[in-house]
């Protein structure tokens, strides 16, 4: 494009609260044909809630909150901030010998018991079976909800259910990127049932479950091997590589500092539909110079 085409173009946008940071990144967005959004907030609020608890036989509410609560205390996660939240009025707890598994869960002591605290993945690595709960885990997963699985000396004692919504625009966002021929890719931690289920309320293409933190550039890599241009949005410290590694890293505003300095483009109004408008922008602005 020009140079005057490029002004306009960046200068719209930012008018409109997306921020572009240069010519290269307003080129590239034309040939985006495939988007892969991180989940948690960015299609959804990243501010999830308990939605259910459900103890094991002969254990009761408070015993399994309060022991979740003693090994949330020491995490980051938006999932420690909803335990929490159930948890408050309840004793608190403090956890020994803390420890955290990036995408999969925690690990400590409470009194003197060995606890975990997260998903199947960290079940499955320290040889933990789901036993009387499996169904009910399975059935909340399949509803579309993220499964925090408590285990004290090696038996299940509860399940907790998080639920996170979907940002309002997020669905008419998907629609109208297919609309311009662009494939919708979702990124997330979250279990392959949960994952799907959110995914298909929210007519998503591709579903990319189960991933670990440090994996998410190797997915892009992996679609850009496969020739596609890829578009990447997060908000997230661990999305930083993903967002380098995509021909457009977009950054929500309201995400963390690491996410928003590898991003190419900022989103400040933190509305995935302004991926839609950051596209459209740039289709148009390259339009112009020919
Ligand atoms: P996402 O960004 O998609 O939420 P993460 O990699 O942060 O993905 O987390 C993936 C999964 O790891 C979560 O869905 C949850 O099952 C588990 N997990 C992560 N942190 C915690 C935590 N503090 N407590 C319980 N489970 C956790
Ligand atoms: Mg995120």
């Amino acid at each position: 494009a020009t140079p005057m085409a490029i002004m306009v173009g960046t200068g719209l946008g930012a008018a409109n609260g997306i921020l572009i940071k240069d010519a290269a990144a307003l080129e590239e967005a034309v040939k985006l044909d495939v988007v892969v959004f991180d989940k948690t907030g960015t299609l959804t609020t990243g501010e999830p809630k308990v939605v259910q608890l459900t103890p094991a036989a002969g254990i009761d509410e408070a015993d399994l909150l309060s022991t979740a609560a003693a090994l949330e205390q020491g995490s980051e996660h938006h999932i420690a901030k909803a335990v929490l939240a159930r948890a408050e009025g309840l004793p608190v707890k403090t956890a020994r010998n803390f420890e955290s598994f990036g995408g999969k869960g925690l690990k400590g002591e409470v009194d003197g018991r060995q606890v975990l605290s997260g998903n199947q993945m960290l079940l499955a690595d320290n040889g933990v079976e789901l036993g009387e709960l499996a169904a009910e885990s399975e059935r909340l997963q399949g509803a579309g909800r993220t499964v925090v699985h408590i285990v004290r000396d090696g038996r299940v004692i509860g399940i907790i259910a998080v639920a996170d919504a979907p940002r309002p625009t997020a669905k008419a966002t998907i629609q109208r990127l297919q609309d311009l021929g662009v494939k919708v890719a979702m990124i997330t931690g979250d279990n392959k049932g949960t994952a799907s289920r959110v995914a298909a309320e929210l007519g998503i293409d591709i579903v990319l479950a189960e991933v670990l933190p440090g994996e998410k550039a190797a997915k892009v890599k992996e679609l850009q091997a496969q020739k596609h241009r890829v578009g990447f949005v997060g908000d997230g410290v661990n999305d930083a590589p993903a967002l380098t590694q995509a021909d457009v890293g977009f950054a929500i505003g309201a995400g963390t500092d690491v996410a928003i300095e590898s991003a190419d483009v900022v989103l400040m109004r933190s509305d995935p539909a302004d991926v839609v408008k950051a596209i459209e922008l740039s289709r148009a602005t390259l339009r112009k110079m020919h």
